[in-house]
């Protein structure tokens, strides 16, 4: 059965006023599953002045009152995790058993956390030079934030920006891929039941001119932009003076030193190169081994695969579903045969898997000897690949894996105490993960570009979604 969706608007569900629609698919079947009403610009204006109007109204709660609102969302989203996990894995194709019941409980907990942050978050006194003056902080809402957000974690991005946003009474409006919204929808479902202002969250799902309306808006104060780094560029020569946090794409890499631990290092940069197929902004996108273990680390790669079960994402047993899009597909296609002519060896894998109902099932693939220039390993192929390349020594380890312009979270592998922290000092990266997957991610994490690279700025902490105003007073002009 398809489903007629409806866009979540100013506090009210609608058609809309556009006279578009998209037809949604699902990657898991190939069916025509939902039916996405397309916003017109009139629909975005209407959200953004209830946005402004809800603002202003939460700029003066209490930090106490938005944690409670905060809270009262929470608890809604709890009973609806299982049916929000449900759509998103027929949406997106992450294995529901596997990821997307987990992704979802996690991705409620930015209200959780936003509810307790935004009651420790103090503003300060400051000392000043003149006997007379007291000069104080205090944490004001930004304003109004378009949160731009892209298919891969369709319900957790949106979150990280809904959740502190409305701690620290912002509105936002989400925008995400029309073909990844109806989870996202679904979960807006809770919103509305928990009492929040209207107008304070609107989903208005679309693509690419729905995004730069929405960015150009003159009612809009910020921007809350996680994608590639190719729009996120679009996105910057288009805004205008705006607040931004920009979340952007990233190329993992993990080293594997002399003295690390192989089959952790193999097992856990396996599952850094298949979790959610490897459509993640911090997956396992290349290892840089070095020389002297370098053979009994593929070997022990290609054994730690066998945990890869690609499959039916419903099925208990699935860890790997198909990839959510056709261009992601074939963007793997192509870095696999630039990289095969160029005289890589694939160890296993290879291509699209036969015998499913799409096109979009790939099957886990190891590749050595990547040359370092190919596509394969300069750029994120966002899918289930473990490239392979090899370091003479830790110098070119860590060479290889700044050669990039990319730097959001990288791994290192070593058992050594002194060697984990060589590495962290050189490696330009936002986050430098010792002995674990470039994957590992925590709510709380501080998670963001390096400085220098087209991966971006902000962290995502409650204090961004804030404006500092200061106050001075002179107590001795009063009369
Ligand atoms: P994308 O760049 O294709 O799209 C991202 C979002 O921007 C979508 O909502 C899209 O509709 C919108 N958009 C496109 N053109 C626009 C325009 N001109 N103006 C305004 N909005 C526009 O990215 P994607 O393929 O959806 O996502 C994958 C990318 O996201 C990868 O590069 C990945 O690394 C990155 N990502 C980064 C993080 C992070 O935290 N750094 C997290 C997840 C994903």
């Amino acid at each position: 059965m398809t489903e007629n969706l409806e866009l979540y608007i100013a506090g009210e569900w609608t058609e809309g006023t556009g006279d578009q629609s998209h037809a949604l698919r699902s990657p898991v079947t190939g069916e025509h599953i939902a039916n996405v009403p397309l916003a017109s610009p009139a629909d975005i204006d209407r959200a953004v002045q209830a946005a402004r109007t809800a603002t202003e109204e939460m700029r003066y709660w209490s930090a106490f009152e938005r944690a409670e609102m905060c809270l009262r969302v929470a608890a809604a989203i709890e009973p609806l995790i299982e049916e929000i996990a449900r759509i998103q894995t027929l949406e997106q194709g992450k294995p529901y058993h596997a990821e997307s019941l987990a992704d979802i409980a996690e991705a409620n907990q930015y209200f959780y956390n936003a509810a307790e942050d935004v009651k420790r978050l103090a503003g300060e006194v400051i000392p000043t030079s003149d006997r007379h003056k007291r000069m104080f902080t205090f944490r004001r809402p930004v304003g109004v934030w378009a949160a731009i957000t892209p298919w891969n974690f369709p319900v957790t991005i949106p979150l990280e920006y809904v959740g502190p946003g409305l701690a620290t009474g912002n509105a936002v409006i989400v925008k995400p891929p029309e073909f990844t919204s109806w989870a996202l929808l679904k979960l807006a479902q809770a919103i509305d039941e928990a009492g929040v202002p209207k107008g304070a969250v609107s989903i208005i799902p679309g693509g690419p001119s729905i995004g730069q309306y929405l960015v150009e808006h003159p009612g809009i104060d910020a921007i809350g932009y996680t994608g590639s780094s190719a729009t996120g560029r679009k996105i910057l020569s288009s805004m205008g003076i705006k607040r931004s946090i920009m979340e952007m794409s990233g190329n993992g890499p993990t080293i594997v030193a002399a003295d690390a631990n192989l089959d952790a290092a193999a097992s856990l940069a396996v599952y850094g190169a298949y979790y959610n197929a490897g459509q993640v902004c911090c997956a396992t996108e290349r290892v840089i081994v070095l020389d002297e273990v370098h053979d009994e680390f593929v070997e022990l790669a290609a054994k730690a695969s066998a945990e890869v079960v690609l499959g039916d994402p419903f099925d208990e047993k699935t860890t790997m579903g198909p990839l959510n899009n056709e261009p992601t597909a074939a963007k793997m296609d192509r870095h696999l045969n630039e990289a095969r002519e160029r005289g890589a060896k694939v160890i296993i894998g290879g291509g699209r898997a036969s015998g499913y109902p799409t096109d979009l099932y790939y099957d886990f693939t190891i590749v050595d000897g990547v040359p370092e220039d190919s596509a394969l390993s300069q750029e994120e192929s966002f899918g289930p690949v473990l490239p392979v390349l090899k370091a003479g020594d830790d110098e070119e380890a860590v060479a290889i894996a700044n050669r990039s312009n990319l730097g959001l979270q990288a791994a290192v592998f070593t058992s050594s105490l002194a060697k984990a922290f060589w590495y962290v000092d050189r490696v330009r990266s936002g986050t430098v993960v010792v002995n674990d997957s470039t994957d590992f991610w925590e709510t709380f994490q501080p998670f963001g570009g390096a400085a220098g690279t087209d991966t971006g700025w902000g962290r995502g902490r409650i204090e961004e979604f804030t404006d500092l105003q200061t106050m001075v007073i002179d107590l001795s002009n009063a009369r």
